[in-house]
């Protein structure tokens, strides 16, 4: 946890107390003092300091801040993952690797090999998947949530969907290890926002590359290593990442 985040409800008067897992996180992991300054942020919003006033070091541990917040959020990533619905407990890790990584927005989207009972499962309600966005940015020192679109239906949401979206993007990238042709030839210096996409553990089918191609996406190949999923992401938001740096260095 490398800023504490809290709720805009928890802040009142410019104090918060903590009585959960940051305060065990404070008292246990950072070993803060009366007097010590942390990081502090709220949930999409301002960022700032808070100092420790008082703490109660033994369980139920309590740790009360005064908060003085200052800077604005990050601005939102350039960079969008389309997702086939992976399996729920690398879907959680993904949550937070990206958020992490720096999202706009997660689609997650149904295709013809995602196991229809990964649609049952429970992170893909709004406050689960959402203690893993937050973890991710606890991780980068982020307050800004990613958007998270879920879309059960693959042929709407890539005939109806899609193609209004493809305007915001200077890049559509669609990863599928049979391309022959590979991602430094899809991407340059001039990406400014880009869209990938991430297919189910099985791949795609033949039918969704047909679509996905005619909704503007472009396919590539990271080369003949067939990764899992999760690794995939993180390596191609990576790339990406690079590019967009390039053509505007931080
Ligand atoms: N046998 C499947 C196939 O040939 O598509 C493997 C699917 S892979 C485990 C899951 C997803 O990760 C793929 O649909 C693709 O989006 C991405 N991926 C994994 N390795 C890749 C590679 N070498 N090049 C491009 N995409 C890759």
């Amino acid at each position: 946890m490398n800023i504490i985040l809290i709720e805009k409800k928890e802040l009142f008067a410019n104090h918060v107390v903590l009585t959960d897992h940051r305060a065990k996180h404070i008292v246990k992991i950072l070993q803060s003092e009366v007097g010590d300054c942390l990081r502090l942020g709220v949930i999409d919003g301002l960022s700032g300091e808070a100092r420790v006033t008082a703490v109660q070091r033994k369980y139920p541990f309590v740790v009360e801040l005064s908060v003085n917040l200052t800077s604005q959020s990050a601005p939102q990533p350039g960079i969008d993952l389309l997702l086939a619905l992976p399996r729920p407990i690398m879907l959680k890790r993904i949550l937070s690797q990206v958020t992490a990584l720096g999202i706009g927005t997660l689609y997650l989207v149904n295709a013809n090999r995602v196991e229809k009972s990964f649609w049952d499962a429970g992170v893909l309600e709004e406050k689960e998947y959402r203690l893993h966005l937050i973890h991710g940015l606890e991780q980068a020192v982020d307050t800004r949530l990613p958007h998270i679109e879920i879309h059960r239906h693959f042929r709407p949401f890539v005939e109806d969907v899609l193609p209004d979206l493809a305007s915001q993007y200077s890049h559509l990238l669609l990863a599928h290890p049979l391309e022959e042709k590979r991602l430094s030839q899809c991407l340059n210096s001039s990406a400014a926002r880009v869209l990938y996409a991430v297919g189910p553990e099985g791949g795609w089918v033949d039918f969704e590359v047909k679509k996905l191609l005619a909704a503007g996406m472009h396919s590539f190949s990271l080369g003949p290593r067939i990764l899992k999923v999760d690794t995939a992401v993180v390596a191609i938001h990576s790339r990406i990442s690079q590019e967009l740096e390039r053509g505007c260095p931080l």
